[in-house]
């Protein structure tokens, strides 16, 4: 019987909660995948298509207000909004301007080419900015999740730094194990089990739909 939390994608029920638990321990893809039993590739998809969920009210317990404010003031009128979210989501669509100080290719890890000093906010700012993105390369990066080409940059800068930040905040409320992953059975009501309720009662209320997927 399929899960009727997804109930078109013909999982079982135990490889649907098995995924949504991956989901909010961040674990990598291929691992949930293979822990579900399913393949990457609908594990994958499953994982994108979470994302969204969590801008519902529901999860406001875990939105770290001041930390999206570090980099996008919620004041600014829509216009300078856009200006802003664009050059940021420039900036991390660029491999470029990530990879190659990564690498030690370059010293500094402005690229030439990035327009974020653009924005003439400064010096911190401009390091705020880059600090976060490279935070979403390297969540990205555990979670063994490249580029998507379905979701204009804007939309993916959005979704995945809410991603980073809701899970990476569900991460530090809970308890860890000896290996340092973090103890899913955690009763604690910020921990991972508690944003894993959340994302059930989610997809009860509203289930995924293949369009969504
Ligand atoms: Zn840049």
């Amino acid at each position: 019987m399929s899960s009727p939390l997804i109930p078109f994608a013909k999982l079982q029920e135990a490889a649907v909660l098995r995924v949504i638990q991956g989901f909010c321990t961040a674990e990598p893809v291929a691992e949930i995948s293979a822990e579900a039993g399913i393949s990457a590739k609908t594990c994958r998809s499953i994982v994108l298509a979470l994302r969204p969920r969590l801008l519902e009210s529901r999860f406001d317990p875990w939105r770290d207000v001041g930390f999206m404010r570090a980099i996008l003031d919620p004041e600014l009128e829509e216009t300078a909004m856009r200006v802003v979210l664009g050059c940021l989501a420039d900036c991390y669509g660029n491999r470029n301007c990530y990879t190659n100080f990564q690498q030690g290719r370059r010293k500094s890890r402005l690229c030439r080419s990035c327009r974020i000093p653009a924005l003439e906010m400064g010096a911190d700012y401009d390091a705020a900015a880059l600090y976060h993105i490279d935070l979403i390369h390297g969540f990205y990066a555990v979670l063994g999740i490249g580029g998507e080409r379905r979701v204009d940059p804007v939309t993916l800068f959005r979704l995945r730094l809410s991603h980073m930040q809701i899970v990476g905040e569900a991460f530090e409320q809970t308890r860890r194990l000896d290996d340092d992953a973090p103890d899913f059975t955690d009763p604690a009501p910020r921990a991972v089990h508690a944003l894993y309720d959340q994302i059930i009662r989610s997809l009860q209320a509203r289930p995924l739909v293949r369009g969504e997927v």
